[in-house]
């Protein structure tokens, strides 16, 4: 530790000596210094000036802990020395004493005004001197530790901001990072939650929305009329079947990009499901600009979509709706455009259709028998009809096919034509096959027992393609028969055309198991569907039978008679029998005969009828005849 410098201020060198003398216990030099000569104590080190200005200049080199001052100096007196050295702010804090022979109160207020902080009277007393050196000496070290202490805080502090900045910098660049990061995630988490993945287009929430705010604006009176466009490609399902999803999904992403094509900046198009988009033509001025846009697709989607050599045709049916006041509700005008959608579909692939309210209309009509059609079956409003079915050669019966009838209870009775293909999309089929196969079985037991004839009656019962598609169906046919005691031998299927595309070796297999019981198939509609003679060659079948619209239309040499001959040509070709359906005249009759035809159908014979007329009208009196 730094032993303390006093600076001892006297024009009279033998008061350096006295003073020396009195702060030394053992001092052994008291001869007077010359200043700047330091004189070593064990406890101080001793300075000493002659006078007033001197002291002040040797203020820098010293660096006192402590100044002696002595009041009556020639040039400056001490009380002026004392008030200098207390202005210079480097300086305040260093404990002047007074050394003074003057003892007034005046005096010594003069010494306390100027900043003294005490005072030694003259002569010096050696106890008081060293009391008073002492005192100030420890308060001089005591501030000087706290000015210490209060530089080591504040370099402390300065460390710490200068850290905390730099931190706070660092903390700011890392929560800037990862706030960018964050959004960035955001934008991902919103944008994947409104498209589909694969094509990247709109998926259906963010249709429904854009939809939504086009309503809302059309109603805050933007008059810009806007179209709802509902896409459906045709035999989607093939081409994932022949050539894989993966194919599949990226023909879909072809097909999305394409139709982006067709549409305007603020247009959207969307997936809406496997192969359905959807289309919101945002700013049209009127109908024909949206037929227009539609009739650009169906023009594109007719050039072949080429991937990986493959030449693909895909057709496309659209519907579409007009937006007016009236829509409130988004899914109302996706409802529509379907509709509209599926009719396009029903007039064949690769067109378009507007969406008019008597489809609505139609459509709640479809809606509500849909749900009728699903108690209906519980409430037993079904009932089978038999229309017999004749050797046209010898016109004798053979059998008779069973048709489903519908007995509603406001409506009265609806056609199968209408209700059926409902109940295949709604899969309510299954069951009502299920039951027309058993009540026909178990009718043509009762027959067989009640009225046994020479050439055993038949039943020909209608299939559908979910039917085929069921697993138990052979286990359930052979459960039915044997539970009605027949055998295969006294039962045709009949399965359409179009039912055989599916899937052509499972069919194949599946018509062999029933083969091997015996069981006859029949080519239903036979001309209307999309059979190949590559494998039509291949079924198991009995029976083409010639769908009604070809019979009803023949005229000698028309293109309908040269169908019905064609098919009778490749029917004997295949080795199979056909079957007339239709047959309403005579002459139809006739130039079925002529043709070769075994066996037919039709009102000229027989309407279906309820089974108590068909034993009144063919069965009882052995009644063979029916005409
Ligand atoms: P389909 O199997 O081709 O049945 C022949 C249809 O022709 C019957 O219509 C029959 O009433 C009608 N028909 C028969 N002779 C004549 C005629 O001389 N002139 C005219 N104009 N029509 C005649 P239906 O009973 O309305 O049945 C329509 C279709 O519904 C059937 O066509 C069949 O595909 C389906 N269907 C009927 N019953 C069932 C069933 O139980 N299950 C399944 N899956 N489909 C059924
Ligand atoms: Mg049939
Ligand atoms: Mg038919």
């Amino acid at each position: 530790m730094k032993m303390p410098a006093i600076l001892i201020v006297d024009d009279e060198p033998d008061n350096f000596d006295v003073i020396e003398t009195l702060l030394s216990d053992h001092l052994t030099d008291s001869v007077s210094h010359p200043i700047g000569n330091p004189i070593n104590h064990q406890d101080y080190q001793l300075h000493y000036a002659f006078d007033g200005q001197k002291a002040i200049d040797a203020l820098d080199t010293i660096q006192p802990d402590l100044i002696l001052l002595d009041v009556m100096m020639p040039g400056l007196d001490g009380i002026e020395v004392c008030r200098r050295i207390k202005a210079m702010p480097e300086w305040q804090a260093v404990p002047i004493i007074m050394v003074t022979a003057l003892s007034t109160k005046a005096d010594l207020a003069r010494c306390l005004e100027a900043g003294a902080n005490d005072f030694v009277s003259k002569p010096v007393n050696r106890i008081e001197l060293r009391a008073r050196v002492h005192s100030m000496l420890r308060i001089k070290q005591q501030y000087d530790e706290l000015q210490a202490a209060a530089k080591q805080q504040a370099a402390l502090e300065a460390e710490k901001v200068l850290w905390l900045t730099q931190h706070n910098s660092e903390l700011e660049a890392k929560v800037a990072e990862r706030t960018a990061q964050l959004q960035a995630q955001t934008q991902l988490i919103q944008h994947n939650a409104l498209h589909d993945p694969l094509t990247d287009l709109p998926n259906r929430t963010l249709l429904l929305e854009q939809i939504a705010q086009k309503i809302d604006r059309v109603n805050d009176s933007d008059k810009k009329q806007y179209a709802v466009l509902f896409l459906d490609l045709a035999r989607f399902k093939v081409i994932n079947d022949s050539l894989g999803h993966i194919f599949g999904d990226r023909v879909l992403t072809i097909i999305a990009q394409k139709l982006k094509k067709h549409l305007q900046i603020t247009d959207l198009v969307s997936r809406f499901g496997g192969d359905e988009f959807v289309i919101l033509l945002e700013n049209i001025t009127d109908a024909a600009e949206a037929i227009q846009i539609a009739e650009n697709i169906l023009a594109d989607f007719q050039n072949p979509l080429l991937l990986n050599g493959y030449q693909l045709f895909i057709g496309v049916s659209i519907g579409i709706v007009l937006g007016n006041e009236s829509y409130q509700e988004p899914a109302d005008l996706i409802r529509d455009a379907d509709i509209a959608m599926y009719r396009a579909k029903r007039k064949g692939e690769n067109t378009y259709q507007v969406f008019d309210a008597a489809m609505h209309t139609q459509a709640l009509h479809r809606l509500t028998l849909e749900s009728d059609l699903r108690q209906a079956l519980e409430r037993q409003e079904f009932i089978v009809y038999y229309q017999p079915i004749i050797d046209i050669l010898n016109d004798r019966l053979i059998g008779f096919e069973a048709l489903v009838r519908w007995q509603h209870p406001t409506r009265g009775f609806v056609s199968p034509v209408e209700f059926v293909p409902i109940a295949e999309e709604t899969g309510l089929i299954v069951p009502l096959d299920q039951w027309v196969f058993q009540s026909a079985c178990q009718q043509l037991a009762t027959w067989k027992n009640q009225f046994p004839r020479e050439v055993p009656l038949k039943m020909s019962v209608n299939l559908s393609a979910q039917d085929l598609r069921k697993t138990s169906l052979v286990e359930e046919i052979d459960r039915v028969l044997k539970q009605a005691g027949l055998t295969g031998d006294s039962l045709t299927l009949e399965i359409t055309e179009s039912m055989l595309v599916e899937d052509i070796n499972k069919t194949i297999e599946l018509l062999n198991q029933l083969k091997a019981r015996k069981i006859q198939i029949s080519i239903d509609d036979f001309g209307t569907g999309y059979s190949s003679l590559n494998y039509l060659h291949r079924l198991p079948a009995d029976f083409l039978k010639i769908d009604r619209s070809f019979v009803g239309q023949m005229q000698p040499d028309n293109r309908n008679y040269q169908v019905v001959s064609t098919i009778i040509a490749l029917s004997n070709q295949l080795g199979l029998a056909t079957v007339a359906e239709g047959i309403e005249t005579q002459q139809q009759h006739q130039w079925l005969q002529q043709l070769g035809c075994e066996l037919g159908q039709g009102y000229l014979f027989s309407k279906p009828l309820a089974a108590h007329e068909i034993e009144i009208h063919f069965l009882q009196n052995g009644g063979l005849d029916c005409k």
